[in-house]
């Protein structure tokens, strides 16, 4: 007998990659040889990487580096278990308890991703008769969460009270718990989620507050303690969610609270039970992290004073940085708003020839027609490199047309 023919059962990923192509917005991964520093080498080209998370440059601080070799030579390179059977090392509570000190709250659970951390904390307190109130622009992992914990999800515009107020309204009556829910710093648009408005809201209706962190946990408030500590709302937020992916340069995710709540995702939250925790390495090395937010600050100081002159740069140069159809930011994440996913793209990969590094960010990640580049500030980023950067940003931008675009 002969095998029978049988089509590829997965053509139909064949096909929406050609779509993609099509559109001029499927990307092939741009490949890092080797630190992740303000100049790096992808794809065996130096550039000026505008593109990173590593807010404070501490994925190459030499203290958290040793810390890391440290452990490794104490302790193996591996946890071995989930942290309810045999997974729980000292070094993560230890971790844990440093968090909790540095956020002023009764405890902490460190996740291994920020990711995990909100999938995993929204679908274990909440369940199928409850409802949440999410931002518009809310962080993948939040919806995601939300979806799995079957509860009914209310979705407010971006930062608007009166329809956040609207919606709390509309289930007043319902008895199940609700969850207001919103990023700290939003990471597209690199604006800051209105706290104190919905702290209030959360209390008038008496809804658990829950903040996402992840761009802001060393970024803002003292010593990068996040937007809590920012806008001094202490005592208000139920659930604070934070990210050591990100300023704190290593991995993983960590939900602050009470010592009943955090008893209660030891408990209950899936990617705590069932998968393996952080390897010793990594818990060092977020320990030495949380020592240098407390003892460099100067390295906050850099990144705020690089933002400002980024901003005020991009700006003069005539680029739509956000604040007309878009939020405007006010972080170190700036977007460059082109529009067309085409353009953004083509945009990216001719300042990558020149020598910088800019990723084009389209739909789905962002709405269809607000495709933009992003880029990010850091600590370490120097003048010379940042002024070489906006050269070929301007040069490039006017040579396709995106400079002074306006857009409808
Ligand atoms: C990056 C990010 C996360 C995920 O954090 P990881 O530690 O990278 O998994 C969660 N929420 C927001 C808002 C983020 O920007």
């Amino acid at each position: 007998m002969t095998t029978a023919t049988r089509t590829n059962p997965l053509s139909y990923l064949t096909d929406q990659l050609d779509e993609l192509k099509a559109k001029g917005t499927h990307f092939k991964l741009r490949v890092l040889e080797d630190e992740q520093a303000p100049v790096c080498t992808f794809d065996g080209k130096k550039v000026i990487n505008l593109a990173s998370n590593n807010y404070l440059g501490l994925t190459t601080h030499p203290k958290l580096r040793e810390a890391a070799l440290e452990a490794t030579r104490k302790y193996g390179v591996g946890s071995g278990a989930v942290r309810t059977i045999a997974g729980t090392m000292k070094i993560h509570m230890e971790l844990e308890e440093k968090i909790a000190r540095f956020k002023n709250v009764e405890a902490c659970v460190v996740f291994q991703s920020g990711f995990a951390a909100n999938a995993g904390t929204v679908s274990a307190v909440l369940g199928k008769d409850d409802c949440i109130i999410s931002d518009a622009l809310n962080h993948a992992s939040i919806i995601d969460g939300a979806r799995l914990s079957k509860a009914k999800i209310l979705v407010f515009r971006h930062k608007d009270m009166a329809h956040a107020e609207e919606q709390l309204a509309s289930v007043k009556e319902e008895p199940g718990k609700k969850l207001l829910i919103t990023d700290g710093v939003f990471s597209m648009d690199g604006d800051i989620g209105p706290l104190p408005a919905l702290c209030d809201l959360a209390e008038k209706y008496g809804a658990i507050m829950m903040v996402d962190d992840a761009h802001a946990s060393g970024v803002l408030g003292r010593n990068g303690r996040g937007t809590i500590d920012h806008f001094g709302m202490h005592g208000r937020v139920n659930i604070q969610v934070g990210t050591l992916s990100k300023a704190i340069g290593a991995l993983g995710g960590y939900v602050c609270g009470t010592r009943d709540l955090i008893d209660f995702l030891y408990h209950r939250a899936r990617p705590f039970l069932f998968s393996t925790s952080h390897p010793p390495a990594v818990a060092a090395t977020c320990i030495a992290a949380f020592d240098v937010l407390e003892n460099e600050p100067e390295r906050m100081e850099k990144l705020w004073e690089n933002t400002r002159f980024w901003k005020k740069e991009l700006g003069l140069l005539g680029f739509d940085i956000g604040g007309r159809n878009t939020p405007a930011s006010e972080t170190p994440i700036t977007p460059i708003i082109i529009g067309d996913g085409k353009l953004t793209m083509d945009f990216s990969r001719e300042l990558f020839k020149e020598g910088v590094l800019g990723t084009g960010i389209a739909f789905p990640t962002v709405p269809e027609g607000k495709a933009r580049i992003r880029t990010i500030m850091t600590a370490t980023h120097t003048k010379e490199e940042l002024g070489q950067a906006l050269e070929v940003l301007g040069r490039v931008g006017k040579r396709m047309g995106i400079v002074g675009l306006i857009r409808s």
